[in-house]
């Protein structure tokens, strides 16, 4: 598929000019935050942004409202906060890792320390700073739970020695140390392969085309797929729903007395250690089978100009008369869908005079 578009997926250094002022998003490799960093974040988007801490479909954190100095401002922040390690790559450090990894017994191998290598690599690479913004690299730890996120260059765990390295359908097996550099590979091998393309599966034959240059043979194979944890305790870990995938200063305050690490999946939910506390006093779920579980929403009004509507202060006020049927909510202001989440869900999008979901009038 030929783009024609200009990849305009903002970073950090590329703020991009919503109807709300500048948006800014943070890279943040396996979604790792440590609590002074998460606090860095908090008191820039009180300081320069409209207060709140959007999380991401794919892990990372984005910051609304920011004024024309703001920008400026939040890269010095967040170079001091290590959050800004390299200016060449800040728009490609898309790495996911299975957000319970070495937390819970679903675990095969822990791919969170992979994850920070990995990062690490791809800085060190001058070429690969010339990825899409929306290139994105995945280190499953063996449960599936990345899947329907369809990244470019995608690793599952099988076992602590060895895993499968997985491009489009395509997979084989490789052994731990040789996955970095096999996933980068990769990447540079889709650089060189590429005209316009942003994504592997845009580029016919792209799979089978890597496979080839990195001297592999993969066969075709089905990956599995299970669904991301609810709210609640998984092994050592507990997994925190966040209204909309939006939080707070209260919130964000709140997390940031949680150590050692806080972790933000895909999903737009928190993985905290299982002995916080608290964090249900300001808003945050840490029970299954709430109603804001698997619920999210774009930008939409204000923030948004092509938005036909306040999708959240909607979706706030229709969720509790909502049937639910097991499938993720997704709230849209307008037909593009952003932020929509990978796998199945239910689509309420916003037209000129209401909703559709799942294409029905209501
Ligand atoms: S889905 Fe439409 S309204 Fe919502 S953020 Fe994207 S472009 Fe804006």
């Amino acid at each position: 598929m030929a783009r024609t578009e200009v990849d305009r997926c903002p970073g950090v250094l590329s703020v991009h000019q919503a109807a709300d002022g500048g948006l800014a998003r943070v890279r943040l490799p396996g979604g790792r935050l440590t609590p002074a960093q998460l606090d860095v974040l908090r008191l820039a988007a009180a300081e320069l942004g409209d207060g709140r801490l959007e999380l991401t479909s794919r892990a990372n954190v984005q910051l609304r409202g920011l004024a024309a100095d703001g920008p400026r401002e939040l890269s010095d922040r967040l170079f001091t906060a290590g959050l800004l390690p390299s200016i060449a790559h800040e728009r490609v450090r898309n790495i996911l890792a299975s957000p319970l990894s070495g937390l819970d017994e679903e675990s095969r191998y822990d791919v969170l320390p992979l994850a920070a290598a990995l990062d690490q690599a791809l800085c060190a690479r001058p070429a690969l700073a010339e990825l899409p913004g929306r290139f994105l690299f995945a280190l499953d730890d063996g449960r599936g739970d990345l899947t329907d996120l369809h990244a470019d260059v995608h690793v599952r765990a099988l076992d602590e020695h060895s895993a499968l390295l997985c491009i489009g359908a395509y997979a084989t097996q490789v052994d731990w140390p040789s996955v970095p550099d096999l996933m980068l590979d990769a990447a540079q091998s889709f650089l060189a392969l590429r005209d316009q393309e942003w994504r592997i599966a845009e580029l016919a034959g792209g799979a089978e085309q890597i496979f080839r240059q990195l001297g592999l043979q993969p066969s075709e194979t089905a990956a599995p797929t299970t669904v991301s944890a609810t709210a609640g305790v998984h092994g050592s870990a507990l997994v925190v729903t966040v209204p909309l995938g939006s939080l707070t200063q209260e919130q964000a305050a709140a997390l940031t007395q949680v150590a050692p690490e806080i972790r933000i999946t895909p999903w737009r939910s928190v993985v905290v250690p299982a002995t916080a506390r608290g964090l249900q006093d300001v808003g945050l779920i840490t029970t299954p089978n709430s109603l804001w579980e698997g619920v999210t929403a774009c930008a939409g009004r204000p923030g948004c100009a092509k938005a036909l509507a306040d999708v959240r202060a909607d979706a706030t006020r229709l969720m509790p008369e909502m049937e639910r049927d097991g499938r993720r909510v997704h709230w849209s202001a307008c037909e593009r869908r952003c932020g929509k989440p990978g796998g199945l869900f239910v689509d309420v999008v916003s037209v000129a005079d209401g909703y559709l979901v799942d294409g029905e009038r209501v």
